[in-house]
């Protein structure tokens, strides 16, 4: 027989497979030894009160073997002769996932990459880090893997469809990713065990048949007929092919220019932006888990996150990529810009807790950008990020201020400790930010104090500037078919197409451009 049920357990208890049992036998009302084991489907904290339990949801086998069912995800074909070829810019999750996908469904995937390999592309972000060199090709967003690779790797995602959800996890489990990842209700995978998942991914691409190709920047596409039958690379090749998937991201600035260019339509798409806050994670801890100054968060509860929104002026301002136990990064993809970011490692155990805390920018905010047209959000992004550039002095020194004394609107004496490798500057954030969003944030973080104890301090320190919250453009594509409405074959995908926010949704949204692409090809 098997049962669900879900308990209430102290966080030592959930840790302890005995325990866990002893309290099953109790629940049910029979003996441990009629247990054969149990299956974990959701695992939630819950730090309401002064004590955290977790919930943990599990489908019990009382008298009758456990089943662990253990189906592979994925039922990859040998696509190297396949009829159909089908080039996918970008390897990040979009890529990626789209080119798993197709290889499923017999189409082979040809993928060009911008960025170098992961290996290669960790001494990029070394340099990165250490001389404030940015690489236009390879850096925190561009690379194998996209930006999810050196990304925080939380897997939470706004999208209800749950089955398309599972089968992401699923297939990054099977992949290497922790199976914790299906059942914790916070899934995090972390910055130091995201590589691997990633090249096993793309080797079992090229095992299928698949072809890959880094430091393969796509540059151009001749169309003929409304059909695009040939794409250019920067190195001066020219590919054909049967349709072009586009999944380059939402910082691959020169090819919103290309589309622009060549008078495929795109569109301004509203966005976000603002600056990343970081806080010591004690006080973080302290305020979530209702914990005296003195007391540590006990073991098994994990480094506390928040999330924060506020309404300002009838502006959105919310908390962004919440990294507790994180680094904040520099993730300019082109030099003379500052863009910060967030990553943590798996075990989240640096002393920091960082967030970016944005602004909703609508169009009518950046009318002094609209001679760009549809371009008019990444030119304004790019002017808040190199003037953050400027301010900070250069080499990626990025400008900060204490939070009370941005409030205070005056330049802090001096600035503390911070996680962020190339350094910060203190500078007044006014003479960086863009007014609207100065006067936003002002409000919302006096706001924010009033919602999580001790947020509002000196203590805490704030980088500019958070830019890259999501694509500043889309570009259409239609509802059902999803090709662009003036292009059949060019297929607009997941973040960078203004379709997805984060590594779950963007892979769910190369998945579907495969199945879209199956049901045309195959007809
Ligand atoms: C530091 C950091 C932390 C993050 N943390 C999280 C997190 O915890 N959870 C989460 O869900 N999301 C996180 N994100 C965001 C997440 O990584 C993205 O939402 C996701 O990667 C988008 O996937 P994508 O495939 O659409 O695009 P991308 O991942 O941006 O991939 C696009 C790829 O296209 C390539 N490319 C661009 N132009 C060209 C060209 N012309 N030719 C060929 N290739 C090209 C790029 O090099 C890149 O590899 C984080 C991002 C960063 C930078």
């Amino acid at each position: 027989m098997q049962k669900k049920i879900t308990l209430r357990l102290s966080p030592a208890d959930s840790m302890d497979d005995e325990r866990i049992k002893h309290h099953l036998a109790s629940e049910l009302g029979i003996n441990i030894n009629e247990i054969s084991g149990y299956q974990l489907l959701k695992k939630s904290l819950d730090a309401r009160g002064r004590q955290v339990w977790f919930h943990l949801t599990m489908n019990v086998f009382i008298n009758e073997p456990l089943q662990t069912d253990i189906i592979s995800p994925l039922q990859l074909q040998d696509v190297s002769k396949a009829h159909h070829s089908i080039i996918v810019a970008g390897a990040g999750p979009a890529g990626l996932f789209a080119a798993l996908r197709m290889i499923e469904l017999g189409i082979k995937p040809i993928i060009l990459e911008r960025g170098k390999e992961v290996r290669a592309r960790r001494r990029d972000l070394a340099a990165l880090n250490k001389d404030g060199v940015v690489n236009p090709d390879s850096n925190y967003c561009f690379g194998e893997g996209g930006a999810g690779t050196y990304s925080d790797g939380k897997l939470y995602t706004r999208s209800t469809k749950r089955g398309d959800v599972q089968r992401i996890l699923n297939i990054l489990v099977h992949f290497g990713a922790d199976p914790n990842i299906l059942y914790d209700a916070h899934p995090h995978i972390g910055t130091n065990k995201l590589p691997y998942i990633i090249t096993s991914i793309t080797k079992a691409i090229r095992d299928s048949g698949g072809e890959v190709y880094f430091e393969k920047k796509l540059v151009d596409f001749t169309i003929k007929n409304e059909w695009i039958t040939e794409v250019k690379t920067a190195d001066g090749d020219q590919i054909e092919t049967d349709g072009l998937i586009l999944a380059t991201g939402h910082s691959a600035r020169d090819i919103y220019e290309l589309l622009y260019q060549k008078k495929i339509e795109i569109l301004f798409k509203p966005f976000a932006l603002g600056v990343r806050i970081e806080h010591p994670q004690s006080l973080i801890d302290t305020a979530q888990y209702h914990l005296t100054p003195a007391a540590g968060r006990v073991e098994g509860v994990p480094p506390a996150s928040y999330s924060l929104v506020e309404q300002v002026n009838g502006k959105g301002v919310f908390s962004f990529c919440m990294c507790p136990g994180g680094i904040i990064a520099p993730a300019a993809t082109n030099r003379g810009e500052i863009v910060v970011n967030g990553w943590s490692p798996s075990k989240r155990n640096n002393p920091f807790a960082n967030s970016g805390i944005v602004v909703n920018v609508d169009e009518k905010d950046i009318q002094g950008y609209k001679n760009h047209g549809a371009l008019a959000g990444i030119y304004f992004q790019q002017s808040v990020e190199q003037r953050a550039y400027k301010a900070g002095g250069g080499k990626l020194i990025a400008p900060a201020q204490r939070l009370v004394d941005f409030t205070k609107q005056v330049t802090s004496a001096s600035v503390p400790l911070c996680s962020y490798l190339p350094g910060i500057a203190s500078v007044d954030l006014k003479d960086v930010l863009p007014r609207f969003v100065h006067d936003s944030l002002l409000i919302a973080f006096k706001e924010f104090g009033k919602k999580i104890k001790g947020y509002f301090t000196n203590e805490a320190v704030l980088v500019a500037t958070e830019s890259r919250t999501s694509s500043p453009v889309r570009i259409p594509r239609d509802e059902k078919k999803l090709h662009h409405p003036q292009v059949k074959n060019l297929y607009p995908c997941a973040e960078g197409a203004g379709y997805a926010g984060g590594i779950v949704s963007a892979a769910m949204d190369g998945e579907r451009i495969a199945n879209q692409l199956a049901s045309t090809l195959h007809k």
